[in-house]
């Protein structure tokens, strides 16, 4: 049996970063810039005011104050979106708006709060320095300056910086496309009312929600049936796609043919990991594409899903950073181990004043999907380290923190 981390290693070890095209901005959130990204211009692309004031020069304003002020003709008005070429002449002022652009000439702006505006002139109150409220040019970036690096990852910070250099179209690596297909005899869709012995295929649409979360794009491919012939079609129809996922079908059941048609069609690279819930794994490759078959019960598929398709997403994407933020935690209760195998525990995790803290959602069996409601981490428990007791520490993963590439 392989530890997580070798399964890990094993499942990306080939994978690459998708091919890189080129994307309109606002889809390009969250994914990751494929080249690096230069200024076309200065950022700011002029001199402007960071202030509603008047533009002056600093020496008229010198020894200005509340009871001895210097005051000024006002000559003009510039206000943000005006080309402002109109010069400024010393012993003068032009009223200036925040972002507009400051006079020739000019080098300070006296904030409206340190003046009275009187008929034609302005009383100046306080005395500014060269360059005060001035936000040069080329203040945040020079023109071809690189501002993004490969790899960013495109938060809406991001995404107004590139907005701001004209980048409407962004370099990225492609989404990965999903193909997702259960398998099981017991399966009906969503909106049937299931007959006996019969279920709702619920791992279909859970699955498919944590590719979303994963800002890949899910091809449902529905349920085969636990036939060898079933499964060979179902996989014809992801062709085209970067990774298969399936559910069910890889334990030892007499109906578990998910292996067998990986075999008949690429070969497998692993079927056991040493972990609960999910030991049984399947991963290989159907005609060089990638193939990821995960347990039937839905909280192992849940779990099994986080701990390798998502991090194996995150590679083909772009991403540096794969795994889960894993952080120290209090328990608040008892947490069972798993004996021999590492046991990861659905769990809801806080932030108090002495660090984090966490919870069990409760009953953990692999076949109760409530467990992984309201659970926002995973509490590690691990291999042969037996159960742990309330007040003890353990390692937990958070499932709802964002990861940082940067
Ligand atoms: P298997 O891995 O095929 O042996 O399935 C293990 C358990 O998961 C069985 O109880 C199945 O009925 C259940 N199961 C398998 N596939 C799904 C699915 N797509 N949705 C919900 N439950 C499933
Ligand atoms: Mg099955």
């Amino acid at each position: 049996m392989l530890s997580v981390e070798e399964a890990l290693t094993q499942l990306l070890a080939d994978i690459v970063p998708l091919p890189v095209e080129e994307a309109p901005l606002l889809e390009c959130l969250d994914r990751v810039l494929a080249r690096d990204a230069v200024a076309d211009t200065d950022l700011p692309p002029f001199a402007n005011s960071a202030m509603d004031g008047y533009a002056v020069h600093a020496a008229d304003t010198s020894g200005a104050t509340g009871g001895d002020p210097r005051r000024l003709p006002v000559v003009g008005e510039v206000a943000a979106g005006d080309p402002g070429t109109t010069p400024l002449t010393h012993g003068t002022a032009v009223r200036i708006m925040t972002g507009a652009p400051v006079p020739p000439g000019a080098d300070a702006v006296i904030p409206v709060e340190q003046t009275h505006a009187r008929e034609g002139a302005v009383d100046l109150l306080a005395a500014v320095e060269t360059g005060a409220s001035i936000r040069p040019a080329g203040d945040d970036a020079r023109a071809g300056q690189r501002v993004l690096a490969a790899g960013a990852v495109l938060r809406p910070g991001e995404i107004g910086l590139l907005a701001s250099i004209g980048a409407a179209r962004v370099p990225v690596h492609r989404r990965p496309r999903v193909a997702i297909l259960s398998t099981g005899n017991e399966l009906v869709p969503v909106e049937q009312v299931p007959g006996p012995g019969q279920i709702r295929n619920s791992n279909a649409s859970m699955l498919a929600a944590q590719v979303l979360r994963c800002g890949a794009l899910p091809v449902e491919l529905g349920a085969a049936r636990d036939s060898r012939e079933s499964v060979h079609a179902a996989l014809d129809a992801g062709r085209g796609c970067d990774l298969y996922l399936s559910s069910g079908g890889v334990s030892v059941g007499d109906y578990d043919v998910v292996k067998a048609v990986l075999e008949e069609r690429g070969g497998i690279a692993f079927w056991r990991v040493n972990m609960r819930p999910g030991k049984p794994v399947a991963f290989g490759r159907i005609d060089g594409i990638p193939f990821l078959g995960l347990p039937g019960n839905p909280v192992s598929s849940f779990v099994t899903f986080e701990l390798f398709a998502r991090p194996l997403l995150r590679k083909l994407a772009g991403h540096r950073s794969l795994a889960r933020q894993v952080v120290p935690v209090k328990l608040d209760e008892p947490v069972r181990g798993a004996g021999p195998r590492r046991n990861y525990v659905r769990a809801l995790a806080r932030w108090e004043a002495d660090g984090w803290h966490a919870a069990t959602t409760g009953a953990q069996e692999s076949h109760l999907l409530r467990s992984t409601v309201a659970a926002n981490a995973l509490i590690v428990a691990p291999e042969g380290g037996g159960d742990m007791a309330a007040g003890a520490q353990a390692m937990a993963l958070l499932l709802d923190w964002p990861e940082s590439d940067t």
